[in-house]
């Protein structure tokens, strides 16, 4: 009865919450009672039962009772029959102890940039989930979910978070060993040990950490003895209940030439991506590093808006950004001058010009034209219709946040209408955006494939 009422308000949320995030977040959850006006679930993990509560409780919540189901409040628990066994933990110690012991050397690992800490890890909407599982793997409590995979493009932030962990758990938890190093390092290590005849050695070390992290992954594909002998250690260590982190440019399942059984044991675990960042996030990310910068230096001066202009103009990556202000206040403060707007667009040209928004109005009112599968003259065309007009101002909306235009400009790109017809269009696309969810997320996957 449970089960089938679950079925079908499941179903249900998948159109609402989107395929993937059902597939990681509804679908593993059991209703396992329904009475006295709670409706308990269980979910395999304790990290899954505190992020589903947070995130999807409410949604869970209305969807039950929209098919009339007495529910005033929904809770979340760990799995019995999928907790981890007590005993695992136990024998994890005298283990780790022998291993120690054998293995007196220090860990072939890379070294770990100080300045990549929680701390310095400014959090935002785009990679909330990745931090939120990086915090739990640091506090090195039992392991929730192996491995834990965080995947993006370059200069979100993977690395910063791998290194995150690894300090954090050094202070922590100082009596495991973790182990971090890029899989072109293991590679070459592995290499080496071939060469040198050591490969017993090099097993035994990489089978003796506690936390194994590998960063960028994607290196090893197509690379067939390294990938076994990858695969091997990533199985050894799970088998113990050590944990993984892995990083990689892109998901487990679109990494060309890793073996299958690879993919498929990357992805048994938790399997994060960080998207793009928004303009929040990188203007939180410059008010971080130049709040830091200033304290160092504290003669410099800088006008308003400098920081916007930057979150709204560089929107590749956050390497590129953070550089461009590293650049800028190197450069006041060489000349003396006050850090603002001019200063920013005289020494950041090249920049500027390289990120430019290559989006250009034309794309968008074909991406939202397809979206909503309306013909892409009716964007421009004069039709009123709600199904017309809706889509429209929705391009009109990204067309204002995608793109450097000015509204008279928009206007003329979408036949010639007035600038106060684009105002009211955006205006009207903020209002809905807060009350329906729908048109939010369309919304959030337009601009992701734009900007991607
Ligand atoms: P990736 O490994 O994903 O290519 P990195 O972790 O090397 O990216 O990040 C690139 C740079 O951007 C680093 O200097 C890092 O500190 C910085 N960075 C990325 N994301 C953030 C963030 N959310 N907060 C602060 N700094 C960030
Ligand atoms: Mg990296």
């Amino acid at each position: 009865m449970t089960k089938e009422l679950w079925g079908q308000v499941s179903d249900e949320l998948r159109k609402t919450v989107g395929k993937t995030n059902h597939e990681t977040w509804i679908a593993p959850l059991e209703l396992v009672a329904l009475k006295d006006g709670i409706g308990s679930f269980q979910a395999p993990t304790r990290f899954m039962c505190d992020w589903v509560s947070r995130n999807y409780g409410e949604p869970i919540l209305s969807a039950l009772r929209k098919t009339g189901a007495p529910v005033e409040r929904v809770t979340f628990d760990l799995g019995a029959a999928r907790k981890p066994a007590p005993a695992q933990a136990a024998t994890a110690t005298p283990t780790r102890k022998a291993a120690r012991s054998t293995e007196d050397q220090d860990l072939p690992g890379a070294p770990l940039d100080a300045r990549f800490t929680f701390d310095s890890f400014v959090v935002g909407k785009p990679n909330e989930l990745a931090h939120a599982a990086a915090r739990r793997v640091a506090e090195g409590g039992p392991v929730t979910f192996n491995p834990l995979f965080l995947y993006g493009g370059v200069g979100l932030g993977k690395t910063h978070l791998m290194h995150a962990i690894a300090h954090e758990l050094q202070t922590g938890r100082p009596d495991l060993r973790v182990l971090y190093l890029s899989a072109e390092q293991f590679m070459y290590r592995f290499v080496q040990a071939l060469r040198d005849r050591q490969i017993m050695d090099f097993k035994e070390l990489f089978r003796s950490v506690d936390v194994l992290m590998v960063d960028d992954v994607q290196f090893i594909a197509g690379k067939d003895s390294t990938q076994e002998e990858f695969f091997h250690t990533f199985n050894a260590l799970v088998d113990q209940g050590k944990q993984i982190v892995i990083s990689a440019d892109r998901a487990p399942g679109e990494i060309k030439d890793l073996e299958e059984r690879i993919k498929s044991r990357l992805q048994c675990g938790l399997v994060v991506d960080l998207h793009p960042t928004d303009y929040e996030l990188r203007l939180g990310i410059l008010q971080s590093k130049s709040d830091a910068y200033r304290a160092r230096y504290p003669g410099l001066a800088m006008a308003d808006g400098v920081l916007e202009f930057l979150a709204h103009r560089i929107t590749t990556n956050v390497r590129v950004l953070e550089g461009a202000l590293t650049r800028l206040f190197a450069f006041a403060s060489l000349v003396g001058r006050e850090v603002t707007l001019d200063l920013a667009q005289e020494c950041l040209a090249d920049i500027l010009r390289a990120s430019d928004r290559r989006v250009t109005i034309e794309e968008i009112q074909r991406k939202v034209a397809e979206h909503y599968n309306v013909r892409l003259s009716d964007m421009i065309g004069p039709k009123r219709l709600r199904t017309i007009a809706r889509p429209r101002q929705v391009a009109m909306y990204l067309a204002k946040h995608l793109t450097t235009r000015s509204l008279p400009e928009i206007g003329r790109r979408f036949g010639g209408r007035d600038h106060t017809t684009i105002i009211h269009g955006i205006r009207k696309i903020d209002e809905l955006m807060a009350t329906d969810r729908q048109l939010a997320e369309d919304i959030g996957l337009l601009k992701r494939l734009m900007e991607s």
